[in-house]
């Protein structure tokens, strides 16, 4: 297959379990095989939720893994001025709003709201409430120093859109993305200049990703990163997004069902090779959610 660059994108935190070691392994493979580059990237934009011992934990389990990556590692949390730089033309595009309702006013006024909300891969779209706020209204509360997210107009933003928002996974063929679906997502969060979404969108590009290896849990994700990219114009990566990884009982590994970190399974006296192995063999048997 061509030269692929792929990258693992952990986010600090919490330690790495299977799952994690099957999708950074997988990305290595990929880019390996190919004859290709594999990068990592610590995605720690959320500096209330990351910490520097899980930081300092992936590298030392990827590591026992027997993975190698470039260096140095990008982490996302010294790029904000390069997310700031995308924010700002999609708001010369006038794609962007901003938001002050808290959580709870949201709930509130989706409970309140005649019509029945749609329901996105995120839960309930936002009603628009923001959106549709008096421009010298949304002046003075931020003057009056209140804090605001920054939401994109899907809606308008889909109106500029020209061509089909088409990707391919090398694997499954092509999909569209539907970003509709999700209403209209944060860009940057109240307390963060930047989102997930905004932030993984462009520094896949600025690393020159060819091919984003990621967990099908993120599959719908896809559909606002690809709309990202036809707004600012960046080159379209392949995908490929992997079954997730489930214990014997077909339970999904996750930090909230407790599944067993890599360093418990070290512990325990498991080999690099044993782990590899049986995130393979979890991986052959766990079940496509795609097809
Ligand atoms: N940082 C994200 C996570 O840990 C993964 C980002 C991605 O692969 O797109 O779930």
């Amino acid at each position: 297959s061509e030269f692929s660059i792929t990258r693992f994108a952990p986010s600090p935190t919490g330690h790495l379990h299977l799952g994690h070691a099957f999708s950074a392994l997988f990305a290595e493979d990929r880019a390996r095989r190919s004859g290709g580059r594999f990068l990592l990237r610590i995605e720690d934009i959320d500096a209330e939720r990351c910490k520097d011992e899980y930081e300092a934990a992936i590298f030392e389990d990827l590591a026992w893994l027997g993975l190698r990556w470039e260096t140095p590692v990008r982490h996302q949390s010294e790029h904000l001025d390069d997310h700031a730089d995308a924010l700002a033309r999609l708001a010369a595009l006038g794609l962007l709003y901003p938001c002050f309702c808290t959580r709870k006013a949201i709930r509130k006024e989706i409970k309140s709201a005649r019509n029945a909300p749609h329901h996105g891969p995120e839960g309930p779209h936002y009603p628009g409430t923001c959106r549709r706020l008096d421009p010298d209204e949304a002046a003075t509360r931020k003057r009056a120093g209140r804090p605001f997210a920054l939401r994109l107009d899907t809606e308008k933003a889909l109106s500029t859109i020209t061509r089909p928002l088409v990707w391919n996974d090398p694997e499954r063929g092509s999909f569209t993305a539907r970003p509709e679906r999700f209403g209209d997502v944060v860009l940057a969060r109240k307390d963060i200049p930047a989102s997930y979404h905004l932030a993984v969108t462009v520094d896949d590009h600025l690393q020159g990703i060819t091919l984003v290896t990621r967990g099908e849990d993120l599959l719908p994700a896809t559909d606002i990163h690809r709309l990202l990219q036809a707004l600012l114009d960046l080159p379209v990566p392949e995908w490929f997004h992997h079954p997730m990884i489930t214990d014997t009982s077909g339970v999904r590994l996750a930090k909230r069902t407790n599944a067993p970190t890599l360093r418990e399974l070290r512990e325990q006296g498991m080999t690099p090779e044993q782990v590899r192995t049986m995130a393979d063999q979890s991986a052959a048997n766990a079940q496509p959610t795609l097809l």
